[in-house]
């Protein structure tokens, strides 16, 4: 069975974390246009400088830029069996693009789960969140530290991410209201949308999310 899984959601509300163990659990790749972007950003390579500011502001980059980026990846022959995609789409532009792109390919049409949180546990977790540039994990200070074997070899660099200061993240959350929540409308009406209890351990919404596959 081909699984294409859309994980929906705020910035912040646990789609890169569960995106990774889904990923993991199938066997099937994780495609996150935050981290494309932030490796863009690593090259030094021209559309890395171009979406630079965007980024750290708080803003969403140009559509253009992320359908060719997702175009390109899931043209590749490991993307075939099927993708977990993760911030992408997230305007209805977007959206829009990406079901042009599964219709010319025949794929297996997409599945969506939204992970709920409420805008103030998103506050706290993204101030308390970092990020090691080594192995590409997300942690959090309290929630989610690093331990041995989830991390690095020798120990991981935590770093805050550029974009979860305070400014930004208001940026990023008044970004997702306006241009990403209509989205929940666009595939409710499809009937492709189920939403996951995003608060608690991440090991339960893990399970809440196989629950709503399986169901
Ligand atoms: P988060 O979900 O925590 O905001 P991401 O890593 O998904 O983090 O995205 C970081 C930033 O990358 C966004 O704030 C935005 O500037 C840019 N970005 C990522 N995906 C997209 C997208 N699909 N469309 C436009 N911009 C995007």
């Amino acid at each position: 069975m081909q699984y294409n899984i859309y994980l929906f959601g705020a910035p912040g509300a646990g789609k890169g974390t569960q995106a990774q163990l889904l990923s993991e659990k199938l066997g099937i790749p994780q495609l996150s246009t935050g981290d494309m972007l932030r490796a863009a950003r690593k090259e030094g390579s021209e559309l890395g400088n171009r979406v630079a500011s965007l980024m750290d502001s708080g803003q969403l980059v140009p559509d253009e830029i992320v359908i060719e980026l997702v175009k390109q990846r899931l043209a590749r022959p490991d993307h075939q069996s099927g993708v977990i995609l993760d911030g992408f789409p997230r305007t209805i532009k977007q959206a829009e693009a990406l079901d042009t792109m599964f219709s010319a390919t025949g794929r297996s049409p997409l599945r969506v789960i939204s992970i709920d949180v409420p805008f103030d546990e998103i506050r706290r977790r993204l101030s308390g969140r970092r990020w090691c540039s080594r192995c590409n994990r997300t942690f959090h200070v309290t929630d989610n530290p690093p331990r041995p074997g989830n991390g690095c070899e020798g120990g991981c660099q935590l770093e805050v991410r550029s974009d979860d200061t305070p400014e930004a993240v208001e940026k990023r959350l008044q970004a997702y209201s306006q241009q990403t929540a209509p989205l929940m409308e666009y595939y409710q009406r499809r009937g492709v949308l189920k939403t996951v209890h995003g608060l608690g351990p991440i090991t339960e919404i893990f399970a809440s999310l196989q629950a709503s596959l399986a169901a």
